[in-house]
């Protein structure tokens, strides 16, 4: 009944809700057959405009990098390589023909296709957050990292603070754009649009923490296949932005997918400059102030001869 004291709770008797657990993408690029349909899926969820249709004559790569319409970007790398090992398909998986093709495209084993759907990294220490003067950029209960279009001033600071060159300006009006890692969906328990329709599992999508169990575990049976250039790549907390909650396992260096191969967060040093330039500017008024004193004295002196 309300206002009856005996139902009211007691003080310490109400529990905050859990907060949901911390979520990404591990990104076997081992098994991308460059097919965008993850591409495709965000721009449709996101209505994003296109990128225009000419071609760039970089190979299948026509969208190039991603951009403030580009939310995910699969960056298509035509390799002379070496034969190498078959790639197996992760565990409890049935092989990839197309994937197997793709791999060996060439026929004689000289030429590989490497394909890898890039996206923002929603990294723990993210630097394109710790500049935004408006907040429009925030942290997520997700642990993601999102901006919002109706906030953002268009001052453009997030730019060059991202050490990945994610987040772009549309050109119309200044607005900075990137994924969301679709907020909205997460928010009433669905998965992002790209995940859900990348057909081989290439993107995965779920709790860190078990992401970067199963990531390990593909990097062992990958290793054990023979393919010992696959590693991860932005999986490691101890990294120069403490981890990324979208990493990827690549089969070559991260140079030639185009990532940087040690980022680290742009904002690392900002606190120590601002202590040196206090303590300069400490040392500053303090030689003004003696040579104001020195000053007075002298003139004090002058004034009873
Ligand atoms: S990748 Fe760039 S845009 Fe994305 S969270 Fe990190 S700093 Fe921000
Ligand atoms: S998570 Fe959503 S916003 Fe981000 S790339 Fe995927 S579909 Fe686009
Ligand atoms: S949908 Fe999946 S397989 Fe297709 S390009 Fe994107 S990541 Fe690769």
């Amino acid at each position: 009944m309300a206002g009856d004291a005996g139902s009211a709770p007691a003080a310490g008797d109400t529990l905050e809700p859990e907060p949901p657990p911390r979520v990404g993408f591990f990104t076997d690029t081992s098994v991308c057959i460059g097919c965008k349909a993850c591409e495709v899926a965000c721009k449709e969820w996101n209505a994003l405009p296109e990128d225009g249709l000419t071609l760039s004559g970089m190979s299948y790569d026509n969208t190039q990098q991603l951009g403030a319409s580009t939310w995910r970007h699969v960056a298509f790398i035509e390799q002379s390589a070496p034969a190498a090992p078959p790639v197996p398909a992760p565990e409890g998986r049935t092989e990839l023909p197309v994937a197997e093709a793709a791999q060996s495209a060439g026929g004689d084993g000289e030429l590989r296709w490497l394909m890898a759907s890039d996206v923002c990294k929603h990294c723990t220490h993210a630097a394109c957050l710790d500049v935004c003067p408006t907040g429009s950029l925030f942290r997520t209960e997700f642990g993601t990292v999102v901006v919002q279009e109706d906030i953002c001033n268009g001052c453009g600071y997030c730019v060059p603070a991202c050490p990945y060159g994610v987040i772009e300006q549309r050109p119309s009006d200044g607005r900075a754009f990137k994924c969301t890692l679709c907020y909205d969906r997460l928010s009433v328990g669905q998965e992002p649009a790209c995940a859900k329709a990348c057909p081989t599992e290439s993107i995965q999508f779920g709790p860190l923490d078990e992401l970067r169990e199963r990531a390990a575990l593909r990097v062992d049976q990958l290793h054990q296949a023979g393919v010992s250039d696959a590693r991860l790549y932005g999986h490691d907390p101890a990294d120069g932005v403490g981890g990324d909650s979208a990493f990827f396992l690549l089969l070559d260096e991260p140079e030639v997918y185009g990532l940087p191969p040690d980022p680290v967060v742009t904002t690392r040093d900002l606190p120590a400059m601002w202590r040196h330039a206090g303590a300069a500017a400490a040392s500053l008024l303090g030689g003004c102030l003696l040579a104001f004193a020195a000053s007075s004295t002298r003139n004090g002196k002058g004034t009873r001869a």
